[in-house]
């Protein structure tokens, strides 16, 4: 039995009166559910809309010009059968930066190897969308420098920083059970035990990545790869540990290329060369332990590296340009983490310039200008340089592909992560902003799906971040320091940790739990938890909104008890009202 169905304009993102660009169908098309209706562009990016019903279009009511917003009927399909789940509008993604093109290069000679997808990069980007590509059954090459798969994240920043932060947090919660009259001695470092226990952690992950690679038929070649043309890359091969050079080229023909070059450490102009002054990289070699340690840049990197050489004994100061540590999170969630962690620091230098480096025979001198800056250079053992990663564009012959790249080094691509060269994609921290595993690894997949041939799009709508120090902070979407900036109309409600079970029963109540709501449609849009294991919980926030919950799902949800990750279901119930594990509301 056939019924007229209308397909409408679904869940934009917020977005109203926003212009249709371009209709992709007419009355007598058929269409399948996920073929795209519309394209519709706000001031920001261009997203399609999707059929939520299969059928044959009796009725439009759009045209090219016109404007539509949520709810708005596009078009009346006759369906047979029974209706289909309406699937997710494709999220606004910040679109390509116009910029002038460069004249792509050609290259005359042949090649040695030949593939239908070449990925430049093992990264979690780069190794994540090969082994899509693979498992889509294209042939991929996987080009990278160094001698172990995983990039950054696995061999220099996530896991090794996390491995080193667990033992950290195992030594201060020892040291907390002293309260509950359970007393252990002083710990007994062996460093270069621990520096050992940090690498086989690395070699278990690469080692598995190595085998992946293998089991998927990825070929992996290793070198240093420029684009020469666009559609080939030439590959310095490099050999030992590090990216010694074999004085050997290969040339790669690719049909189709993922970029996922990634990042690298900000350099700051003045500071010299001294094994005592270290980027990330550096401090996770985890040579000794400092007794007085500057860390420049007071963010997530080099507050978690922070917290890791205080539990091993080093004294703190930190110096920050902003005027609070850890820009993201709203201040409500950082002061926990801060007053938890004040026993860390000697100085926290706020409003403050970082000048001058002197490296001298007893120490690095460092000179300061600020609010509170010391009148003279301050001395100490060891300098954390943590300002910061800028995008690896400028250095991969970008422009031989003509592959457009911005000043900054960026790779501006669309929400198919293509870049202007159609059959070039980039994915991770070269295209920008968060900087973030969890953000390349869903980026390398819609490239290399893409790359077949699928229509997926990048449409997440939140993409958490988390500072994995002691306490956790973690938050995703809407926060209120941005609601208040940008005029959204919100309401939040938060739960205590010094009314969760579990939370008193681990010693561990100083957090808390936030949840932020469109204040007219009462969704979910925001969420923050400060609190052990705060990572861990923040993606029932994000799938939340991904979903477009309200405070009723969440808090009808069942959570277990008692967990921590139960307040999330309570922070849902103090918004509606219904939490009894807190005193009383004010009727509503
Ligand atoms: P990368 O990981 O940078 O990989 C790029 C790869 O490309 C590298 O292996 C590089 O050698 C290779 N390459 C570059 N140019 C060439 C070339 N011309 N030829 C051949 N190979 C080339 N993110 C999180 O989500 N969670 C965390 O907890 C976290 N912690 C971090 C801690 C530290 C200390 C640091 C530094 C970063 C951390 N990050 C974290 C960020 C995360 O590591 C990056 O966002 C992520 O690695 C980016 O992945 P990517 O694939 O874009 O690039």
């Amino acid at each position: 039995m056939s019924q007229l169905i209308e397909l409408k304009v679904p869940d934009i993102g917020g977005h109203s009166g926003v212009d249709v660009i371009e209709v992709f169908v007419k009355v007598g098309d058929t269409v399948a559910v996920e073929d795209s209706l519309i394209t519709l562009e706000t001031d920001k990016a261009t997203m399609d809309v999707p059929a939520s019903h299969a059928g044959v279009i009796k009725e439009l009511k759009v045209a090219v010009g016109g404007k539509v917003s949520e709810g708005d009927v596009i078009a009346v399909v006759e369906a047979a059968g029974a209706a289909v789940e309406a699937p997710k509008a494709a999220a606004p993604a910040a679109a390509a930066a116009p910029a002038e093109a460069p004249k792509a290069a050609s290259h005359a000679g042949g090649a040695d190897f030949e593939c239908e997808v070449l990925v430049l990069g093992a990264g979690p980007g780069g190794y994540s969308a090969a082994f899509r590509s693979a498992d889509l059954g294209m042939k991929t090459i996987l080009v990278e420098r160094y001698s172990t798969l995983g990039g950054v994240c696995l061999n220099v920043g996530c896991i090794p920083s996390k491995a080193l932060l667990h033992n950290a947090a195992v030594i201060d919660e020892v040291a907390h059970l002293e309260a509950n009259g359970i007393k252990f001695g002083k710990p007994e470092i062996d460093i270069d035990q621990l520096r050992g226990y940090k690498e086989k952690v690395i070699g278990k992950l690469t080692t598995g990545l190595a085998g992946m690679a293998k089991a998927r038929k990825v070929d992996v070649v290793r070198g240093i790869g420029t684009f020469i043309d666009p559609n080939h890359i030439e590959v310095n091969l490099t050999t030992g540990s590090g990216t010694e050079l074999k004085n050997e080229r290969v040339v790669v023909k690719f049909q189709k290329a993922i970029i996922a070059a990634g990042s690298r450490v900000v350099k700051l102009p003045f500071i010299p060369e001294d094994p005592r002054i270290v980027d990330s990289t550096g401090a996770l070699e985890l040579k000794s332990v400092p007794k007085k340690m500057l860390v420049i840049g007071g963010g997530i990197i080099g507050l978690e590296m922070g917290t890791v050489y205080s539990t091993l004994g080093a004294r703190l100061d930190v110096v920050e340009m902003m005027d609070g540590l850890m820009q993201g999170p709203d201040r409500d969630l950082v002061k926990v983490w801060q007053k938890m962690n004040e026993h860390r620091f000697d100085n926290i230098f706020l409003n403050t310039k970082t000048t001058a480096v002197e490296a001298r025979e007893d120490g690095v001198y460092v000179s300061f200008e600020g609010e509170k800056a010391p009148a003279e250079p301050v001395r100490y053992d060891l300098v954390l340089v943590a300002a910061g990663r800028a995008p690896n564009g400028k250095s991969i012959g970008a422009e031989n592909a003509g592959v457009v790249v911005t000043d900054r080094g960026f790779i501006p691509v669309d929400k198919q992560m293509r870049t202007n060269v159609p059959h070039i994609f980039a994915i991770g921290d070269i295209v920008g902003q968060p900087m973030l595993a969890h953000k390349a690894v869903h980026e390398a997949h819609v490239a290399a799906e893409v790359a077949y041939g699928e229509k997926a799009y990048f449409d997440a709508r939140v993409i958490p971040g988390v500072a994995y120090t002691d306490p956790e902070v973690a938050w995703v979407g809407v926060t209120e320091a941005q609601a208040k900036a940008e005029g959204i109309k919100i309401e939040k409600s938060v739960f205590p940790w010094a009314a969760s079970g579990r939370a008193i029963a681990n010693g561990r109540d100083e957090g808390f739990t936030k949840l932020i709501f469109d204040a007219d449609t009462h969704q979910v849009i925001g969420g923050g938890i400060v609190g052990t294991h705060a990572g861990d919980m923040i993606g029932e926030v994000c799938l939340a909104i991904e979903m477009g919950c309200d405070a009723t799902d969440i808090g009808k949800t069942i959570h277990p008890h008692p967990t921590l990750g139960e307040s999330i279901g309570m922070a849902a119930e103090v918004a509606h009202g219904s939490c009894t594990d807190l005193p009383p509301m004010r009727k509503k």
